[in-house]
């Protein structure tokens, strides 16, 4: 049976890239990077330590705090693509944050150039199609989802195929970030929202 799954042809269609990154290869890029770390965000197995949501985005913020330039984030869109491949996954979709990238001096234009090219560089290597969901972050709030909506449409890249948010559901209200969604839908870009994991089926709506 576990032979059976292995060999099915999948689909990923739910994934946050800077999410990916597993211990090893955020160590090389830290070191590369010298980046220094709280060793705090590592539980006594080597793992990412978190107890509830706020500290899994704690560890999930520190982590991506690692990221300094478009090849870290070709290495980790290629690794991550790399991993599905070996899972049999042929098209994977995945989640970026501009603001995570921004928080490290990364543009969006060297966001989207590095996550291309780990793209291409995987579709080569082992015939997996990945491809890009701009997401904006709940809890920067609703004036933050505008500029990343906007730079979005204004710098067009194929490989771009949605918009989404993602996120503390107990930040703001959903109807909040109507302008930022109003902008990709006009812009014909697919929409899709994280909503009521945290807080139930009122932060839908
Ligand atoms: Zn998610």
């Amino acid at each position: 049976m576990q032979d059976q799954i292995q060999k099915l042809p999948k689909v990923e269609l739910h994934s946050h890239l800077e999410g990916t990154i597993n211990p090893k290869l955020f160590h090389e890029i830290a070191k590369r990077n010298n980046v220094d770390f709280d060793e705090d965000i590592f539980d006594e197995n080597g793992g990412y330590a978190w107890t509830d949501f706020p500290s899994f985005l704690n560890a999930y913020d520190s982590v991506s705090s690692c990221l300094k330039n478009a090849k870290d984030y070709r290495d980790i869109m290629y690794e991550y693509l790399k991993d599905c491949s070996s899972q049999n996954v042929i098209y994977a979709e995945t989640f970026i944050s501009p603001d995570h990238a921004s928080d490290c001096g990364i543009s969006y234009n060297d966001l989207i150039r590095g996550c291309a090219k780990g793209i291409d560089d995987a579709q080569l290597d082992f015939g997996i199609i990945g491809r890009i969901i701009v997401t904006c972050v709940r809890h920067l709030g609703p004036q933050k989802g505008v500029d990343v909506a906007q730079k979005m449409v204004d710098n067009p890249h194929p490989y771009v195929v949605g918009f989404g948010m993602g996120g503390d559901e107990n930040s703001f209200k959903l109807i909040d970030f109507a302008p930022a969604f109003n902008i990709a839908a006009k812009a014909n870009y697919p929409c899709t929202v994280h909503a009521g994991e945290i807080c139930g089926a009122e932060s839908v709506w």
